[in-house]
């Protein structure tokens, strides 16, 4: 039999992430000539002689970790005479439009050198290698090249460039690779930061996409100087341990919640605290659940290797590390990220006892990704670090659009082919170095991934920061905008990472988002069809008294119920705050009160009802809480009414006045459930429609998440949820691109 030779054509995340040193390494094992390269596309691969499927098996089943094959088209070539090698070829020029891989936690191959007296590695907080290490958050332009890197200050000596040009080597075209005699340098030993935490002193580490605020999370001192310093009242701090073992005397880990934590990605996971868990109770006041993080770098695994005593090797690693940190972001006042050393000591000063940098530069800001294990799925909350920039795939090709979410948790996405690219989180676009941060990105983003777009899309709101921006930006480039509805964005991107092309029931559930005719909307029922919807149904409207401030303070919406239901004599008993007077007066003559038919505002409502909380310290504080009290939820009879489409709760709101918070807590989510599954069950009926779309950030709400999709699906609805995106207005951005990309085609 002669040999035969075939052509590969291959599709997906297979550059910066060691794949052409692993083809090699197979063609060699399988005795086959040829060569694979880089071009703008994928990776294009020919290989000669007997064992070439063999090689395509082993292709797909040894794949390294970080990455992914989409396609592989293979067709039979003819074979070449005088070829005895597999060579790594030079790039194609048109590899430029390939992406910047994403950041990558320390492999277990770089792990072990770490830690090992005979490596040359040893104890180097900067080593990396093609599976591991900074990518997005060092990248200045494409190609993903270290020229392009911040690593480019950095020569390498001649042990790192010998193995960076040995394609057997697992550091070959590793680019920011670097070695203690040739690499970045840390201000501190791990020693020595060890001893100030345990001291109780507040550091400001560089990290990966910035810098964090650390201390030791058991130290109550510690961690309540932090709240007052950080001036963050109330918003839960994540905790770092050194593994498994030792976080799982802090919180309860489920088997998806550990992968997750594990995964090379390494993102902070909400968990719920266990009781009895040594830690200060200044780490998430008022909550049952805070966000738990695995060391990603090797400084973080120097830390806690300092913590036990500096022992070699790595058995350390399984055991239990008594070392608890609080890791929070350094993004002070609500601004960005600190990333620079001379802005960290000027922004960080009064905030950190300490300052532990290095002189590699992180060039593009990235907080660290949260995600939460939601009805057996990961759904993130927050997506940045080690997700960012990978491509979200739609449904098919649409012309590019640029995208610049809401004001809330901003994102922006752009859209090349039937790819979309989710920016990281950006923040609330409330304050100017926010707006430059976004600015930044956006431009960041176009420039490398050669994107002009061809629309720019926007949310409703004529004052959104986005919306201004995006209106300019259409009138100096000449390029057309167009506004997406708040909630039609929220489907559009559960609909664009699922592939649903088809009608489908959409319920958007969410804090605020501008409807039609200027109305506040956030409770909907929609008839979604990818360019279009048709507001189906929607929450009974509540009144709003004092407008925004009803949004902070839950006692308002409470009052509202009261009012409502004709008890507002009881309204100064029930809330003796000192703007209760005014407050009724506002009800009773209808002032000041924009109805909203928000389903942000509804769990707001039933909040202060049940004397939960009050005055809200941050956003969705409030309904948080609500969903940590709740047991196992109850469904109330005749707890609601539907009538026109438009779903009320009044009963049950009414209900839980009486209530003590667990028991509301319980009542409230099952018979929400109940009703929600009632009301898409009616509207199912009318329209023979069985797929269903829930999107906005109340479905953040595990109770409400799991409940509903478990009542829906039982029902033998298809349910569709985020989980590449969040749920929440950081993935607003995905759905308008997606929309506006559809009505353009
Ligand atoms: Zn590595
Ligand atoms: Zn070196």
């Amino acid at each position: 039999m002669s040999p035969t030779r075939q052509h590969l054509e291959i599709t997906g995340l297979v550059q910066g992430v060691g794949f052409r040193p692993f083809c090699h390494r197979l063609a060699q094992r399988f005795a086959l000539s040829g060569w694979v390269l880089n071009h703008g596309g994928g990776v294009s691969i020919e290989i000669q002689g007997r064992r070439i499927d063999d090689f395509i098996s082993a292709l797909k089943s040894e794949l390294p970790p970080l990455a992914r094959i989409d396609s592989i088209e293979q067709k039979d070539v003819p074979p070449e005479v005088n070829e005895s090698e597999f060579l790594i070829r030079e790039s194609l020029q048109s590899a430029v439009t390939a992406a910047i891989p994403p950041d990558s936690s320390v492999c277990p191959d770089c792990l072990r050198e770490l830690f090992d007296p005979a490596s040359r590695y040893y104890r180097y907080p900067f080593l990396n290698c093609t599976q591991c290490g900074p990518r997005y958050t060092v990248t200045r332009a494409l190609p993903y090249d270290r020229a392009n890197t911040s690593m480019a200050a950095f020569k390498l000596c001649p042990a790192c460039q010998a193995e960076y040009d040995d394609p057997t080597n697992r550091r070959f075209h590793a680019q920011p690779t670097a070695c203690p005699s040739c690499g970045p340098r840390l201000s501190m030993s791990a020693d020595e930061i060890v001893h100030r935490l345990r001291d109780g002193e507040i550091l400001a580490i560089k990290g990966l996409g910035g810098f964090h605020l650390v201390c030791d999370a058991r130290n109550h001192d510690a961690v309540a100087r932090l709240r007052i310093r950080k001036q963050r009242e109330a918003k839960p701090f994540a905790v770092m341990a050194a593994n498994l073992a030792s976080l799982e005397t802090l919180v309860e880990l489920d088997d998806p919640t550990r992968a997750l934590l594990e995964s090379p990605q390494r993102p902070i996971v909400l968990a719920k605290q266990r009781s009895g868990a040594k830690l200060s109770p200044a780490i998430a006041p008022g909550l049952d659940s805070f966000g738990v993080v695995l060391p990603y770098t090797p400084l973080h695994y120097l830390i806690f290797n300092a913590a036990v005593g500096n022992p070699d090797g790595t058995e350390w690693l399984q055991e239990t590390n008594d070392l608890a940190l609080v890791m929070t972001s350094a993004n002070p006042g609500g601004e960005p990220l600190v990333i620079g050393n001379d802005e960290a000591r000027e922004r960080l000063g009064s905030i950190a006892d300490t300052l532990v940098d290095h002189d590699r530069d992180i060039v593009c800001r990235c907080d660290d990704s949260v995600l939460r294990i939601t009805a057996g799925k990961a759904r993130f909350i927050r997506r940045a670090r080690s997700y960012v920039p990978e491509a979200i795939k739609l449904p098919h090709e649409i012309p590019s659009v640029l995208a610049v979410g809401g004001h809330l948790k901003n994102t922006i996405c752009v859209t090349r082919g039937d790819r979309a690219y989710l920016s990281q989180h950006i923040g609330s676009l409330d304050n100017r170095a926010t707006y430059a941060f976004f600015e930044e990105i956006v431009q960041h983003l176009l420039d490398t991934l050669q994107v002009k777009p061809a629309i720019v899309a926007h949310d409703l709101h004529p004052d959104f920061f986005s919306t201004r921006y995006a209106q300019e930006l259409g009138l100096k480039q000449r390029l057309p905008t167009m506004a997406v509805q708040h909630h039609h964005a929220h489907l559009g991107a559960v609909a664009a990472e699922h592939g649903v092309t088809e009608a489908a029931i959409g319920l958007a559930l969410d804090g605020f988002g501008l409807g039609e005719n200027n109305e506040s909307w956030g409770g909907e029922l929609m008839l979604f069809d990818g360019a279009e919807y048709q507001r189906l149904g929607h929450l009974a409207p509540m009144k709003q008294p004092g407008a925004d401030r009803a949004a902070r303070e839950p006692w308002r919406m409470a009052a509202a119920v009261y009012d409502r239901l004709g008890r507002g004599e009881e309204i100064e008993r029930r809330f003796p705050q000192t703007d209760t007077a005014l407050l009724r007066q506002m009800l009773s003559k209808n002032l000041n009160c924009p109805a909203t038919s928000s389903a942000g505002r509804l769990f707001d409502a039933a909040a202060g009802l049940l004397g939960v909380k009050a005055v809200s310290d941050y956003e969705g504080q409030a309904a948080m809480m609500l969903e940590g009290l709740t047991e196992t939820p109850e469904t109330m009879t005749h707890g609601w009414r539907i009538e026109d489409n438009r779903l009320d709760l009044l009963p049950l709101l009414e209900r839980l006045i009486d209530c003590d918070p667990v028991t509301g807590a319980n009542l409230f989510h099952g018979t929400l459930i109940a009703a929600l599954t009632d009301w898409i069950e009616q509207t199912a009926e009318e329209t023979k429609i069985k797929t269903v779309l829930l999107g906005g950030g109340c479905f953040l709400n595990q109770v409400l998440s799991s409940g509903l999709m478990n009542e829906l699906t039982a029902k033998g609805y298809t349910v569709k949820l985020s989980q590449q995106a969040p749920c929440n207005d950081g993935g607003l951005s995905l759905g308008q691109a997606w929309i506006a990309g559809l009505r353009r085609r």
